[in-house]
Order: structure tokens, then sequence, then C-alpha cells
């Protein structure tokens, strides 16, 4: 009977709010009219009366029909004698529902841990697979000068989730610096200190998708109460809620409630908090109210001693000069930087020679060309100062000289061609112009290289030198 309820309720509601709070029920018994069903604790119980009641009636009346009663029974898993205590619901006086007024509730026996309802034992029992990346642990992430600080802070906090002042810790840093495996390492190593702790990996692009997805599907409520019972949350590229203005709120909101709650927050970013844009200014004074620890690029001796730890990693012999030229050819990107080795690596177990330096240089050619799209905004208003010879900030500038002016479009020109940001990121950065004059901006070089062979002449050397950069 409750196999046939269950399907009927997981068709009804998200896939999520299913998981969380009907698969942790346990069917005890079903005896005339009554069905017994398990949950792990008063909380628990609460909450199904409060969002879920209507939809438990539906199934039980549709299963047994009118006069259907539930009764919950509240596990105490953790109580010290293992006792089970039993709750019977009693039927309300409109006798065709089933049952929903409160009760005794096995809580009122004298059980020291459940003083506070709000500490659930029960709630533990929950299973929330982590999503975490078991290849992703802190030992196999290299120490160096780059990262000490980032690592150093991101054990502190594995070693006492929530207990330190690193909270939220924020680790920021450009692309492939190693965030990701590093808020995967905290995980993994709380959960490997901390059975009990429920930890979640979720990236912020998934985040907002779940949220979005929440509303459309009105139960907004579980999936804010779904996080808000995590340990150990952590959002990876959180600059990605930039803009998002509806999601921000969301997280604002669990943010604060883990946070009071002594949860720990683990967030990171390509991005400074100083220079997320599109960030609502409450989520990012919150974002510092911890630690924010960033990660540099690595230098050479981090480069060698990434790559000699993959290569024993995976048993591979590589000769000392090709080792050494792909650390000292590969520098801003530990992910090109690793994606170069098993290149070659796949290279010479295919034609099963050792691999030639010659070899080398070609994978790392193909490695540097893919990488030319990271190209910034800064680096392209750099670029098109000093190629004017400009500062900066006069490029930055209100002022409508012409020259400047043009070295302003070219600016915004080439951040729409060779970057993914929007035009509004990209008037914002740019001496803080609306999207408007950055579409205007862009039209403007294109008609001009049609009908000005000297400007087009600035667009070509402009467009080489960033691609040499
Ligand atoms: P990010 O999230 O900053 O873009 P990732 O965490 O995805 O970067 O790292 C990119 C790749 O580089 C991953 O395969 C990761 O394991 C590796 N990596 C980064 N830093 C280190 C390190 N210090 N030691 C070993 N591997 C690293
Ligand atoms: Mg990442």
């Amino acid at each position: 009977v409750w196999k046939n309820c269950l399907d009927f309720i997981q068709d009804n509601i998200s896939n999520q709010a299913y998981k969380t709070w009907f698969e942790p029920i346990e069917a005890v018994k079903l005896a005339d009219n009554s069905l017994s069903i398990s949950v792990p604790s008063k909380f628990f119980y609460e909450w199904l009366e409060e969002h879920y009641v209507d939809l438990l009636k539906s199934a039980l009346t549709k299963e047994i029909g009118r006069g259907a009663r539930l009764i919950y029974v509240i596990r105490m898993e953790n109580t010290p004698d293992k006792q089970k205590a039993y709750t019977e619901k009693i039927p309300s006086s409109q006798r065709s529902h089933v049952a929903s007024q409160s009760v005794e509730i096995a809580t009122k026996q004298k059980n020291p841990e459940l003083k506070n309802p709000f500490i659930i034992p029960g709630i533990r029992n929950l299973k929330i697979d982590s999503q975490l990346n078991s290849n992703y642990g802190f030992e196999s992430f290299v120490e160096g000068d780059s990262n000490r600080l980032a690592r150093s802070a991101s054990m502190a906090v594995a070693n006492k989730p929530g207990g330190t002042s690193f909270n939220p810790l924020l680790i920021f840093g450009g692309v492939g610096l190693g965030k990701t495996h590093l808020a995967h390492a905290v995980g993994l190593e709380v959960k490997e200190k901390y059975p009990d702790k429920t930890v979640l990996y979720i990236s912020a692009e998934k985040f907002t998708q779940q949220h979005i997805e929440s509303v459309r599907k009105n139960n907004r409520n579980d999936f804010i109460h779904f996080y808000q019972i995590i340990d150990v949350l952590i959002v990876d590229d959180i600059q990605l809620l930039s803009g998002k203005k509806g999601t921000q709120d969301v997280f604002f909101h669990i943010f604060n409630h883990l946070h009071q709650n002594g949860k720990q927050v683990i967030l990171t970013s390509d991005k400074a908090p100083v220079d997320m844009q599109e960030i609502e200014q409450r989520l990012l004074s919150r974002f510092k109210w911890g630690l924010s620890a960033e990660l540099l690029q690595p230098d050479l001796e981090t480069r060698l001693s990434i790559i000699q730890n993959k290569l024993y990693r995976d048993g591979v012999d590589m000769p000392e000069d090709v080792i050494n030229y792909l650390a000292e050819n590969i520098q801003s990107n530990i992910r090109e930087l690793e994606g170069a080795l098993i290149s070659l690596i796949a290279h010479s177990s295919f034609s099963r020679s050792d691999v030639s330096i010659e070899l080398a240089e070609q994978v790392v050619k193909n490695y540097v060309k893919k990488s030319k799209k990271q190209i910034s905004i800064d680096h392209i208003q750099k670029v098109v100062s000093d190629y004017f010879q400009l500062d900066v900030e006069i490029l930055q500038s209100k002022t409508r000289k012409r020259n400047i002016v043009q070295a302003r479009q070219l600016a915004m020109f080439f951040s729409k061609k060779m970057t993914n940001n929007s035009l509004t990121a990209i008037g914002k950065q740019i001496g803080k112009r609306d999207h408007a004059t950055v579409l205007h901006a862009c039209k403007t070089v294109d008609n001009l290289q049609l009908t000005n062979k000297q400007f087009k002449r600035f667009v070509e050397d402009i467009d080489k030198k960033l691609k040499q950069s």
C-alpha cells in the first residue's frame, strides 16, 4: 500500500522534495484502515504535516479509501536506550480525512537529547549524495607558494567545519588554478572525519537551475529547506550568480540560516569579492565575513611538482627535459598543464615510444592556442591603451576626445569579440558605461573598418597583439 502511495506522491512533487521527505519514511504496518509510517524525527513529522498533509491524504484515500488513517511513528534512532517511541494519530473530526491534529509527541518523554526540537537526531539519516569527486582530495593537491594560504585555510575548515572564523571560506583565483579541487578536498575530508555530517557540493549554475525549477514547480520552500539542513555547503563558481537576483536572494536566505546555526559554507569564485559584478552588496558583505583565500598562478617549482605528482600517480615515466619544457611553457593554468601532460602520455603510449621534446612542443602549441579565449577585459583595455599610449584610466574616463573615444570603442569591440562577457559586464568594466554604449561601439568599429583604412589597420594590429599575448 505504502509503495503505491509513494508512487503517487513521487508523481506529484519534485524529485528533490521526494528524496528529502519521502524516501526516509518507512512503512511500519497496516491494520484496518490505519497505515503506520515511521519518520526520523518530530521535526520531520511536523514538516510533513505542514507541507504534505493534503498529498498524503490524497494518496492514502486513493489506496485505502475514505476513512483512511495515518499513524506516525517517530523513530528515535539516536536515543541512548534505542527505545522507540510510538505516537498514535487520532482522526480529526472530519471523518473521511486522514487526521492531522497535533498529538502526544514522543519528545515529551524524558529524553535529554531532544530538549531542543531543532537538534534532530533522526534527520541525520537523510541520505544526501554529497556530489564529491574522490579524486580531488588533499592528498592529490600539491602544495606550493601559490596555494599555501588557501590550502591551509581549507584544511583548518575541514578539521573544524563551522568551528573556525573562516566562515564562509571563499577560495578565489583564475581559471584552472585548483578552486574546485580544493573545495572538494574540504568536503571529502569532512566526510572522512565526521561521517555524520551532511556535506553537499553544488555548482552555482546547478543551484540556480534547481531554484528556477522550484519556483516553477511551486516548491521553493522545500528547496530552501533542503539546503538549510546541510552541515557543510560548498557552492562552486559563485560568480555565476551575477545578475540573478532571485537566486541571490534565496542563497542569501540559506546562507544566513546556515551561518547562524554554525554550519560551514565554502564558496569559490574566479573573481575577488570586490570585482564581482552584479552581486548584491549584502551578499558580498557576507562573503567578507569569513576568509577570502586566493589561489595564485603556480611558480615553476610548483608546476614541476604537479607534473611529477601526476606522473607518479599514473605510474608513468617521462624524460626530464620534457617535464621541464612543459613546466616552463604552460604557466598560467594547471588544467592546461595537466591536459598537455595527459595528451603527451596518450601519444607516447599510442606510439609506444618515449615522449620527445618535439612532440612536447607540438602538444604545448596546441594547448596554448586553445586557451586564447581566456583573455580578460582588463587585459584588452591594457593592450589597447598601450597601443595608443594612453593610461587605462583615461580610456575609462568620460572624456569625449575623438581618439580616446575610438580607443574606448575598440576595447569594447574586442571585449565582445574575445571574451564571453555580456554587453552589460563589458560596459561596467570599461568606465561604467551601459550596454547600449557597448553595442554602439561594436557597430561603430565594424563600420569604420570598412570605410577607414587607417582604422582598419588599428584593428588588425591590436588583434594581432591580443592574439600574441
Ligand atoms: P578551477 O576550479 O580553479 O578552475 P580546478 O580545481 O578544476 O580549477 O583545477 C584544474 C585541474 O588542475 C584539476 O584537474 C586539478 O586537479 C588540478 N590542480 C589544480 N591545482 C592543483 C594542485 N595544487 N595540485 C594538483 N593538481 C591541481
Ligand atoms: Mg572550477
